[in-house]
């Protein structure tokens, strides 16, 4: 399965890296839960999916379809998207909450960034189940980074 999520991409690094700076701990690609997630917190039961827009086909940016072996490239990633959603209704089912960072809101994007989504996730722990299930995050949710003295 790494190449359908890559463990430990750099994006991912950065996140972890920023949850830890705000004191957030977490537990890593927990084998015994369904669809591996990136990051858990077994305590909130939430996971975490950190997915690369391409090999899972977020409508974004970074998502082009290859020129060549088009059928091939079309069955792999609609394979993935199919999985995707599979693993999150098995999540949900099983009383856990997920969140999708899409690679395309912390991919070369300035520490500030990344430290938003960061702390994005953090509010999210701190919401009641009732309040949401499965929350996303992408680079269209986020605000332009400012040009501020950073
Ligand atoms: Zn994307």
């Amino acid at each position: 399965m790494s190449r359908i999520r890559g463990k430990n991409t750099k994006p991912e690094v950065e996140l972890r890296r920023a949850l830890f700076a705000l004191g957030i701990r977490y537990r890593l690609h927990s084998k015994n839960i369904q669809g591996r997630p990136d990051i858990v917190f077994p305590r909130y039961r939430i996971a975490v999916f950190v997915n690369g827009c391409f090999w899972h086909g977020h409508h974004c940016s970074l998502f082009k379809w290859p020129s060549g072996n088009a059928a091939f490239w079309r069955a792999k990633i609609h394979r993935n998207r199919r999985r995707d959603l599979w693993v999150n209704e098995q999540l949900v089912q099983a009383g856990w909450r997920t969140i999708t960072v899409w690679e395309c809101a912390i991919r070369r994007a300035p520490a500030a960034r990344i430290e938003a989504v960061a702390k994005a996730i953090v509010q999210l722990l701190g919401q009641q189940k009732s309040e949401w299930t499965s929350h996303t995050i992408a680079a269209k949710d986020m605000s332009a980074p400012t040009d501020s003295s950073e």
